[in-house]
């Protein structure tokens, strides 16, 4: 449908991301060649075995030749020593983006090691699942999801407009934001919740001995929506919380507070703060269907109990 965007692709990791991309750039036909590399052996070899990419590198500067764009996907915490690496070997006129799930500190960490020629336009795909590496992509990953942009300062309009186009190919909406507004909208919708799903089941697992299975064969009511959360990668989370650590705890703090104003309506007894907080909170579900950005179908559509 939108015809070749850019000649040549390069993949930088090549897990989750950056294979469901590929999949969804071949569905359409978006780019002439796509080049990828990955750190280790193992990944290139099951890249090669899988026909993920057209080329698999041995190294990330063989990978970014003559590359119009070039994808960073990899941990938020590896971005720097990447950019520093393929920066002196960059196409003059290319544009390097990325899927880091921070933005703040991935452009401080990169745009000092890129050269002034390049393009660099930082961006966030807010689509994913708890699995990860070379086998887990799928090209419909990003369908309907929204990509957010972060253009640096001075970031040249028609590489923008370009690297928009190429995500809508992809299957994603599109917009443009700052990266602090980036990092503390995805403080709330993602950092701070997947930091309570991993508390929550650390919480049970530390019941388990006074549990028993139980925690395992009740967990439909509520917990094994946390424990799919709680599964996902953890270098990704560790180095998401340490690189958006002003935005996170200012959501923390904020939840704390709440948290403890539900604990005394409990303790005190008032069910009509505890009812006008859930009907607020059941209002915001209402909209994310409307959205379009979750099913109605209850339970998430699980048809059975998994075996
Ligand atoms: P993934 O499936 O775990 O794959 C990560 C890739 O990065 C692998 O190819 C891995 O290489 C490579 N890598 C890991 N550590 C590295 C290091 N220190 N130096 C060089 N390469 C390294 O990860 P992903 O889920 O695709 O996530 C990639 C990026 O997308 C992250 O920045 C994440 O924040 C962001 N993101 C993730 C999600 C999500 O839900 N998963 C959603 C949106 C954005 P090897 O395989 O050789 O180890």
């Amino acid at each position: 449908m939108s015809g070749v965007i850019y000649n040549r692709v390069a993949f930088i990791g090549l897990g989750l991301i950056a294979s469901s991309m590929f999949w969804a750039i071949k569905r359409a036909g978006l780019v002439g060649e796509v080049t990828g590399y990955a750190r280790s052996q193992q990944t290139r070899d099951t890249a090669r075995r899988i026909g993920l990419c057209d080329r698999i590198c041995d190294s990330a500067i063989e990978a970014v030749k003559d590359a119009d764009l070039v994808v960073l996907a990899v941990p938020v915490g590896a971005m720097a020593e990447i950019a520093q690496e393929i920066g002196p070997h960059l196409k003059p006129g290319a544009t390097v983006t990325d899927v880091g799930s921070v933005k703040r500190a991935v452009i401080d960490a990169v745009a000092p090691h890129l050269p002034e020629n390049v393009h660099f336009i930082a961006g966030h795909p807010l689509a994913g699942t708890e699995h990860s590496g070379p086998e887990s992509g799928f090209a419909e990953l990003f369908d309907y999801r929204w990509t957010l942009l972060v253009p640096v300062e001075n970031s040249d309009e028609a590489a923008v407009a370009r690297l928009q186009e190429f995500w809508q190919g992809i299957g994603a909406y599109v917009e443009v934001m700052d990266a602090d507004h980036h990092d503390l909208v995805l403080a709330v919708t993602s950092h701070a919740p997947h930091l309570i799903a991993y508390t929550m089941v650390g919480v049970a697992d530390d019941l388990r001995r006074v549990t028993d299975t139980e925690v395992i064969k009740y967990s439909a009511a509520g917990f094994r929506d946390f424990t799919r959360i709680a599964a996902s990668d953890p270098t990704m989370w560790r180095d998401v919380f340490l690189n958006n650590k002003d935005a996170t705890l200012e959501i923390l703090g904020r939840f704390t507070e709440e948290l403890f104003a539900l604990q005394r309506a409990i303790r005190t007894g008032d069910g009509d703060h505890l009812h006008a907080y859930f009907t607020r909170t059941r209002a915001i579900r209402r909209g994310i269907i409307e959205a379009g950005q979750d099913t109605d179908a209850p339970d998430f559509g699980r048809k059975k109990a998994p075996q």
